[in-house]
């Protein structure tokens, strides 16, 4: 199955200059749904994961489907303001815009295993502020998995430090 079929080029959204990577005819279908967790759980070829950070709002997607396969904890991070506990915050900047990512304090164990997982690695702005608050928590960043890697924006040289697996590439 040809999955990039069911992924769908917005011109300049969210804003003029930016073409925008629509997932949501993919999501809309389930035989591609069912095919994308398979291969994303493919990526990580039998690691052990204890926590799946998913990023807001496209992480929570597939982030907590990935987590059950994994017999692992979900964990979502949000925009600044929306978590209702306690928080460690880290801000970034992204291909349209400047933005803060924000996790609960107690999201993360010492120690615990963690993937992250989001739809898209574009410049790899809120990627590397995703590793750095499982970081500052303590935790250990296994693999950073996505559906799409825009290839040309170079994301996977800023979180180098760590494995990058992406589904799709553009
Ligand atoms: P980065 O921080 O790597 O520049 O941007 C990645 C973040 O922006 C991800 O959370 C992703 O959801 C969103 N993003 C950036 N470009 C696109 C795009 O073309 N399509 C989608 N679906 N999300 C995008």
């Amino acid at each position: 199955m040809n999955l990039n079929e069911f992924i769908r080029d917005i011109p300049d959204f969210p804003e003029q200059g930016i073409v925008f990577k629509d997932i949501t005819p993919l999501m809309g279908n389930p035989v591609a749904l069912q095919a994308v967790q398979e291969g994303l759980l493919d990526l990580l070829q039998g690691l052990k994961i204890d926590k799946v950070v998913g990023m807001e709002s496209r992480g929570f997607f597939l982030g907590p489907a990935l987590a059950m396969h994994l017999n692992a904890g979900f964990v979502p991070l949000r925009k600044p303001g929306k978590l209702p506990h306690t928080t460690l915050k880290q801000a970034y900047g992204l291909e349209y815009g400047k933005d803060v990512l924000e996790m609960h304090t107690d999201a993360i164990e010492k120690g615990e295993r963690v993937l992250i997982h989001d739809d898209v690695l574009a410049t790899g702005g809120t990627a590397e502020a995703a590793c750095k608050l499982v970081e500052q928590a303590g935790g250990v960043v296994v693999q950073c998995n996505f559906l799409i890697e825009l290839d040309f924006l170079k994301g996977r040289e800023r979180i180098s430090a760590y494995s990058v697996q992406s589904l799709l590439h553009y």
